[in-house]
């Protein structure tokens, strides 16, 4: 490809509406344009990283026994009324009616669609495991689309279904998938993690991995174990029940004490003097109609998705309002506590707030606390569980070695989904003894668009972009630094017809530019490799070939370098 032709159009300017590097850079250097919020042209260049980070999906799927289909973006409503997702699923999914009023959506995801295939197509167990996916836009009215292709409204993602005929043999596609993923991720050059995480709203009981990108703009926090394999979002990482703290009992008298206007966990650490460790945070939650106290120690933080998923996985818990605390227990919301409460409000309890002696909580009095609490004597929880969030520095939940934390981006995710969805849809088939049974199902997503802007998140300096060689757009450019020059321009155009020959994807920069203007945009753009042709150096008979990644530069001789770059892009592409 000549650059001359190439629609590449390049900005000097960092363009302002764009936060994070991989929009501002897709920008700059001509890969996207926006059509709307959250909705992106991709340019040729960048429509060649997509493919080949579809490729390589495809490659990896496909080895793995997948069957690629092409399944409707355009979706009928009653299927998704027949899993109840139509009502649950809100305001991300775009709507729409046809000429004859039908209700129809634009795919978010595909379980309804494929599983609506299944059940008609899928008779017996001798079809049964069948792992169909396709890789195409999906449709999320999200709510803050942001950070360029890294959160849009419309994105590429592969999905994958697997149906299985029983839990055991759908437990090993997913450990297929998980495998294959591995390896997409780790051929598209990425540093990644798998990490246990939450259902979230997809459901299903048997588990799920998210698989991360690790870089400092990620949206999502990690915790991992430097020692041991143990990985996991922090929304579901495991606390520990800590050694209590009962160092407390200086506070010499029992009972209320007088704390005017002091409504937070500081302003009660100032006014008492003593350590958040030594106070009981009680929040009020409201689910249905059911009033909910949760009580986590005063350094903590409420994890509402595990308080969701603990107490309330049928009902969704939120929040309660001042006015509700208030018309429920008589004070404000800075001054609930859990003694003394009337039956019918349910009291769930940290493991470690269990632990605690000498503690302090709210008097459910106004500018009223209580000290000197004993969980088991002074109130009795309801139920005890793991309710907060994971800190760094905490022992992991395996091995006990100190957690750290770090960012990542949500890449792809695999869920074991068990019978859901194939149980609502009727998705069944019939065992060796003509019996009937419901399959179980697996949903394996990847963040397409999203995955090259996680490539770019990680790869990449002040220069621009730094494409792994198995995902960029061309392997190389061939930079002659004047066309005037016969013989400069005659050995550049010959270089790249040769690089060409031998399979390697070039580009040559044919633009009547000065050089700085031309190196500058090859390494925006980012290809891994340029050969500068130079008037000095080819008297010598040789060229510059200089490494984006390592910054390297090296003089080669003109009849050696394009064997030399051949061989480069193999090893990097094995
Ligand atoms: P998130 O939590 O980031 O909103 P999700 O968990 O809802 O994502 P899944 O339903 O698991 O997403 O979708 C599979 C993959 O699709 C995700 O792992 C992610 O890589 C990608 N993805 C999801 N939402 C978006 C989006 N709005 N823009 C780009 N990619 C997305
Ligand atoms: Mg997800």
């Amino acid at each position: 490809m000549k650059v001359s032709q190439l629609l590449n159009p390049t900005l000097r300017e960092v363009p302002a509406e764009a936060e994070v590097i991989s929009h501002q850079l897709m920008l700059r250097a001509g890969y996207i344009r926006k059509a709307a919020a959250g909705i992106y042209t991709y340019l040729p260049l960048a429509w060649r990283v997509i493919r080949k980070i579809e490729q390589i999906i495809r490659e990896e799927m496909n080895a793995k026994g997948g069957q690629e289909v092409m399944l409707p973006i355009m979706q009928p409503a009653e299927l998704w009324k027949e899993t109840g997702r139509w009502d649950v699923y809100g305001p991300e999914m775009i709507r729409l009616k046809d000429r004859h009023d039908r209700e129809f959506c634009l795919g978010p995801t595909h379980e309804e669609i494929i599983t609506d295939l299944v059940r008609a197509e899928v008779r017996s167990y001798k079809q049964l495991p069948l792992l169909l996916y396709q890789i195409q836009n999906k449709y999320r009215d999200e709510r803050r689309p942001r950070f360029g292709l890294m959160r849009g409204r419309e994105f590429i993602m592969k999905d994958l279904y697997s149906f299985d005929r029983d839990p055991e043999s759908s437990r090993e596609s997913y450990r297929k998938m998980y495998a294959a993923y591995e390896r997409v991720f780790t051929r598209c050059g990425l540093n990644y993690r798998a990490v246990e995480a939450d259902a979230g709203a997809i459901g299903g009981t048997g588990g799920t991995h998210e698989f991360m990108v690790l870089a400092e703009s990620g949206e999502a926090a990690v915790v991992f174990c430097p020692n041991c394999n143990y990985a996991a979002n922090v929304e579901k990482a495991e606390c520990l029940p800590r050694n209590p703290l009962v160092n407390n009992s200086f506070l010499e008298k029992d009972g209320e004490v007088h704390t005017p206007g002091v409504k937070t966990i500081d302003q009660l650490v100032d006014f008492l003097g003593v350590e958040k460790t030594s106070l009981i945070k009680t929040m009020v939650y409201k689910g249905d109609d059911k009033f909910f106290l949760v009580l986590v120690r005063g350094d903590r933080e409420i994890n509402e998705i595990k308080v969701n998923n603990n107490l309330g996985p049928f009902i969704k818990l939120r929040m309660a309002d001042p006015e509700e605390v208030y018309s429920l227990l008589k004070c404000e919301p800075g001054f609930v506590g859990p003694v003394g409460i009337k039956d019918g409000i349910l009291i769930a309890a940290d493991l470690e707030v269990a632990e605690m002696k000498n503690a302090v909580c709210g008097a459910n009095k106004k500018d009223y606390h209580l000290v000197n609490i004993a969980c088991g004597e002074d109130f009795v929880p309801t139920t005890v569980l793991d309710l907060r969030m994971v800190k760094p520095g905490e022992p992991c939940p395996k091995c006990k070695e100190k957690l750290k934390e770090a960012r990542g981006i949500e890449v792809g995710q695999v869920f074991n989904l068990g019978k859901k969805y194939s149980e609502a849809l009727k998705a069944t088939y019939l065992d060796e003894k003509g019996k009937e049974q419901v399959t179980y199902m697996g949903c394996y997503g990847i963040g397409v668009s999203r995955t090259m802007a996680a490539a770019i998140e990680q790869n990449y300096d002040e220069n621009g972009i730094i494409w792994p060689m198995a995902i960029a757009p061309y392997h190389c450019i061939v930079v002659p630094i004047s066309l005037k020059d016969q013989e400069v321009a005659a050995t550049a155009e010959h270089l790249y017809n040769e690089l060409k020959d031998l399979g390697v994807e070039t580009v040559y920069d044919d633009r009547d530019e000065r050089p700085g203007v031309k190196f500058k945009d090859a390494d925006l753009v980012g290809y891994p490799l340029r050969v500068t042709v130079g008037q000095k150096a080819l008297a010598n008979d040789q060229v510059e070939l200089y490494n984006r990644r390592t910054k390297s530069m090296e003089l080669i001789e003109v009849d050696k370098v394009c064997a030399q770059i051949k061989k480069i892009v193999q090893a990097e592409l094995s």
